[in-house]
């Protein structure tokens, strides 16, 4: 049977920031709407389709369909994909998409923007502290760029419109604060592929992430993308893996999408998380912006990243700095609670909290973490009987 087909159809722009492409799916036509901020209007690129090819490939993975586009594809990136990344990733019986177009030179580079996405945590704050500081003048952050592609779907739409005004204003704020100007960025694309298929973001963020950044490649001579994994787990190939965060391969990714206008760069990957939160002791920007919070505006302290952020703080000696982002006594009437669930955390695999956790070891007795895992292996044995009944036998 004939592959089903993505047609890249045209692209336009309508001079104020907001540009259209308008694609064909599955014999739907859609129109993928994405505004930017006026600070780069004047680079954004009509000519090519690298934007959206990248910001629609894993979904033409998953959903075993050809990306043909009318509108050409750079050759350094058609290349890359073609020879590199598509079989780097498609392995085994994973579908293999074809990339259909006429092939262009690069972009000429139009600016000197060096930016970096701000999202106000761990990895996002240990990046700008890198790039502002500690690097040579050519390397040195110039921009933070605020982008909302799919990071703040989490429940209801209701939810979605608080997180993404609520994560914005932090943004606008650290901006002002850090004297680094911000390029907002925000796209319809997450909602237009979940018409399709189930869209998760731990799968799909870098590729979002290129199709705000390619738009405006003329205008960016290097982005850093803050990774959440170490280099040493760097995985790529899907086959078997089928759900293989893409964090996992930014090295790859972020190459294929590199040229000689734009540089894509995997930071962090050098440290773990907790050598980062260890890094950050002392930045201003961490005590007075961190926000790590999955589930509302300000940290909640209660959601499993809030909780893990706090004991990666407490671990390192310097959670009292953090009041202004954390209710901290509250945290320390709930220590011992967090702990123990850290360690079940940690004996279920949990690779960040396996790092964190021999640093509490002293404050578990062997028969308190006895304990714990006997309550995980009730938990297990629940689950196998009766699957929906698990999380009443783990809860607390
Ligand atoms: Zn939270």
């Amino acid at each position: 049977m004939k592959p089903k087909r993505i047609l890249i159809h045209s692209v336009s722009c309508d001079g104020e920031g907001q540009l259209t492409y308008v694609v064909r799916i599955d014999g739907n036509i859609e129109r993928l709407k994405t505004s930017y901020s006026a600070n780069v209007v004047k680079y954004l690129d009509i000519d090519r389709s690298d934007a959206a090819v990248m910001g629609l490939l894993m979904f033409a993975i998953e959903n075993q369909m050809d990306i043909e586009s009318e509108l050409p594809v750079s050759k350094t990136l058609y290349y890359k994909l073609i020879h590199h990344f598509i079989p780097g990733i498609c392995t085994g019986n994973i579908y293999r998409p074809c990339i259909i177009a006429e092939v262009i030179h690069d972009v000429v580079s139009r600016g000197d923007i060096c930016a970096t996405g701000i999202s106000c945590g761990i990895d996002s704050l240990y990046t700008i502290m890198e790039h502002e500081k500690n690097v040579t003048d050519e390397f040195h952050l110039n921009h933070v760029a605020f982008l909302n592609a799919g990071a703040h779907h989490f429940g209801s739409r209701e939810l979605i419109d608080v997180l993404y005004t609520g994560r914005r204003d932090l943004a606008i704020q650290f901006s002002k604060y850090s004297r680094l100007p911000l390029i907002e960025i925000s796209t319809n694309l997450p909602e237009v592929l979940e018409k399709y298929s189930y869209y998760n973001h731990v799968r799909y963020h870098t590729y979002m992430m290129l199709f705000c950044v390619l738009q405006i490649q003329s205008g960016i001579s290097k982005y850093y993308y803050s990774g959440g994994y170490p280099y040493g787990m760097f995985m790529c190939g899907m086959s078997g893996h089928p759900d293989l965060a893409c964090s996992r391969y930014d090295l790859l990714t972020l190459w294929t999408a590199t040229n000689s206008c734009i540089e894509f760069y995997s930071t962090g990957g050098s440290l773990s998380r907790f050598d980062k939160v260890r890094a950050l002791a002392g930045n201003e920007y961490s005590e007075r912006f961190l926000n790590v919070c999955i589930t509302s505006v300000k940290n909640c302290g209660q959601c499993i990243k809030c909780k893990r952020t706090l004991l990666e703080l407490d671990a390192a000696g310097i959670i009292n700095r953090y009041c202004a982002v954390f209710d901290v006594d509250t945290y320390k009437k709930q220590r011992v609670k967090f702990i123990k669930e850290g360690y079940r955390g940690a004996v279920k695999g949990d690779v960040y909290l396996k790092e964190l956790m021999p640093f509490f070891y002293k404050e578990l007795t062997w028969a308190e973490r006895l304990i714990q895992r006997i309550r995980i292996f009730c938990g297990r044995v629940v689950s196998f009987i009766h699957p929906d009944s698990w999380k009443i036998v783990i809860k607390g």
